[in-house]
């Protein structure tokens, strides 16, 4: 999607600290990060979020998985802990609307829910 600013990390039109990319997957660090470790795991196909997964990209999510627990364990917050949180529309808390998985740790979390 053209306006999209994930599209254009994907296309490289718009600066960002990436830290892991495949054929499907990139990861990048959060531009106003909540702690440590913050990084954003996305499919680089725009999907608006999860609503948008479905029985022929199910796949993905299973991808994006293993591409945080690399991550995580690369990052050292593997067994410490850490949080995966992904938005979806605005009650959800969701601004960029290209699915993306938060990666967060690096300290001890607060609870939110
Ligand atoms: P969400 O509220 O789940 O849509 O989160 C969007 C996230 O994208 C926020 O944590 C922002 O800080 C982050 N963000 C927005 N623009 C950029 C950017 N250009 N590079 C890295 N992270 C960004
Ligand atoms: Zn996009």
């Amino acid at each position: 999607m053209s306006d999209c600013i994930f599209c254009k990390i994907v296309k490289r039109e718009m600066p960002s600290q990436i830290v892991y990319e495949d054929d499907r997957v990139m990861a990048f660090n959060d531009i106003n990060p909540l702690a440590p470790v913050h990084i954003l795991v996305i499919p680089k196909e725009h999907l608006t979020n999860v609503l948008d997964i479905n029985e022929n990209n199910a796949d993905l999510i299973g991808h994006i998985h293993l591409v945080i627990n690399r991550l995580a364990r690369e990052k050292g917050i593997a067994e410490k802990g850490f949080r995966i949180v992904t938005n979806c529309n605005p009650e959800g808390g969701q601004v960029v609307y290209h699915l993306h998985y938060h990666l967060i740790g690096g300290e001890k979390l607060k609870n939110f829910a």
